[in-house]
């Protein structure tokens, strides 16, 4: 594919990004400069650029069959990506499967445990501020993002960190860590952007536990270039398992929004048309049996909170693993919540609005968890 690359328009340490003809596409071009430790420490790591190009688009493709929307047109030539033109979340999302460099150093604790639940965290991407920390009330009080859209980059975290443990597990390589970014596309939906390459991931061999990973430059443990290019080969080898992985998370992905419907929420980008504002009470529900009763009675108020789908479930996944392993394969998807019954006093739309209100406010977190209310009128 030719495209003509035109302005440069923004140069960082790794990468430069031009313009193109075409106002919806850039390019991005793989440089082999390396930094690390906000800059501090500079050099070059020789092919650098061509493996990083190589492997995000090798990742990127497979993630894309999976269903997760990226960034990625093509590659061009071997240093050059074709990209749609996003305006880039300035956060970064850090998933962590086990204990490293700076968790590690954080909370004092050896490299390589595992983490259970894996953790993310995320950082306001700002080199002049040393990129510092934030949570989603920050990112969301600070106007970085809506709750709507954080609630999607979670949900694709949650859904990249699935699909590339078993990835890179079917190559040989443990997944420790990795960074992840967002843009934002014309149409208002979030997409997986910038790059997934052994400069933005911690890849140890699964057999010998060697670092094949940017730690090698960071800590200068030699062998750079080689471990670059052993990533290389092995991401580029394609799996009898990677067709699996694909097919079971998509799977996976619809018991879950068929679970999803049935309770009447919405599953979807910032685009989509159903989706709730949380503090509007997403996907709250209020029964039909409580309709058309008019005066001052008793209700009985069910309230159900469940974790979004973006917030990884450690509970819900012991129970499924649990379950699975009893010899039920054919369940997916498992969820666990929580459910709060009272009997309430009042009309029924004074009621609806003090329970919905409630649900929101006080019984659940409305970024982290989707509440769903039912009343009933109590019997007698
Ligand atoms: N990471 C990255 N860019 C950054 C910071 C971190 O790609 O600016 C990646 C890093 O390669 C590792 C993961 O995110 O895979 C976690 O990095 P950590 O917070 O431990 O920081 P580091 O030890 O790299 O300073």
């Amino acid at each position: 594919m030719s495209v003509q690359r035109t302005e440069l328009l923004y140069e960082g340490k790794a990468k430069k990004v031009y313009a193109t003809a075409d106002p919806e596409l850039h390019v991005i071009e793989y440089k082999d400069d390396a930094t690390a430790f906000n800059a501090q420490k500079r050099g070059s790591i020789a092919g650098k650029g061509e493996v990083n190009a190589a492997v995000a688009t090798r990742i990127f493709e497979f993630l894309a069959e999976a269903g997760v929307p990226t960034h990625l047109e093509a590659l061009l030539s071997p240093r050059e990506q074709l990209v749609k033109a996003v305006r880039i979340v300035p956060l970064e999302v850090v998933v962590r499967n086990r204990a490293a460099g700076s968790f590690a150093k954080r909370y004092g604790v050896p490299e390589g445990g595992e983490l259970d639940p894996v953790v993310v965290e995320w950082c306001l991407k700002d080199d002049a501020l040393g990129d510092p920390m934030l949570n989603d009330a920050a990112a969301v009080a600070l106007g970085i993002v809506t709750p709507e859209e954080l609630e999607t980059l979670f949900e694709l975290t949650a859904e990249v960190n699935d699909l590339l443990k078993p990835f890179f597990a079917a190559r040989g390589l443990d997944l420790i860590d990795f960074k992840l970014e967002f843009g934002v596309d014309p149409d208002g939906a979030i997409v997986l952007a910038d790059e997934i390459s052994p400069d933005t991931c911690r890849l140890w061999d699964s057999a010998t536990g060697d670092k094949l990973d940017k730690d090698r430059f960071r800590r200068d443990l030699g062998g750079v270039e080689e471990a670059y290019q052993e990533v290389r080969a092995r991401v580029l080898t394609r799996t009898e398992q990677d067709a699996e992985i694909v097919r079971e998370h998509v799977a996976e992905r619809e018991a879950w929004e068929l679970g999803e419907a049935h309770v009447g929420h919405s599953h979807g980008g910032a685009n989509d048309q159903d989706h709730q504002h949380p503090h509007a009470g997403a996907g709250r529900h209020t029964s039909a049996g409580a309709r058309g009763d008019a005066g001052a009675r008793t209700f009985n108020a069910v309230v159900d909170v469940m974790l979004r789908r973006s917030i990884l479930d450690p509970q819900g996944r012991a129970v499924e693993a649990t379950v699975r392993r009893l010899g039920h394969g054919n369940v997916r998807g498992v969820r666990v919540g929580k459910r709060i019954t009272f009997a309430i006093d009042g009309e029924l739309a004074e009621v609806e609005a003090q329970v919905a209100a409630l649900a929101t406010d006080l019984l659940s977190n409305p970024v982290m968890e989707d509440v769903q209310v039912e009343l009933e009128p109590a019997a007698g």
